[in-house]
């Protein structure tokens, strides 16, 4: 299992900033910390949800190429920010089923 540097729906639609429907971060006191994104895929509408590593996802992983991009996507990219420590709290309470699949994830990651 690799991790890709651009998420992907199962259609092979590249997933943008519009797309996503919420983020939580995984923080791992060992090894590598993640980002867990949900999005709806804008070409099949279905759901789907991936990790990121975190330095990945700080790389701009949600880029979109600029032309294809408006200046109303761009800001609400841009006024996303961060995630905040309490989209980070949300998430390790909401996600419980999900903390066992990144814990497995990221095992495999480290057994590479
Ligand atoms: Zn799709």
């Amino acid at each position: 299992m690799s991790i890709k540097s651009a998420i992907k729906c199962n259609c092979g639609q590249r997933i943008i900033a519009k797309d996503v429907m919420q983020t939580g971060y995984y923080l791992r006191l060992f090894g590598p910390s993640f980002v867990y994104v949900k999005f709806r895929c804008s070409r099949c509408k279905k759901l789907g949800e991936q990790f990121v590593k975190q330095e990945e996802w700080e790389d701009g992983i949600l880029r979109d190429v600029p032309t294809e991009q408006s200046t109303d996507e761009k800001s609400k990219f841009e006024n996303m920010g961060p995630i905040d420590i309490h989209e980070a709290i949300n998430a390790h309470f909401q996600l419980d089923d999900l903390m066992t699949l990144v814990d497995d994830f990221a095992q495999k990651e480290e057994s590479k």
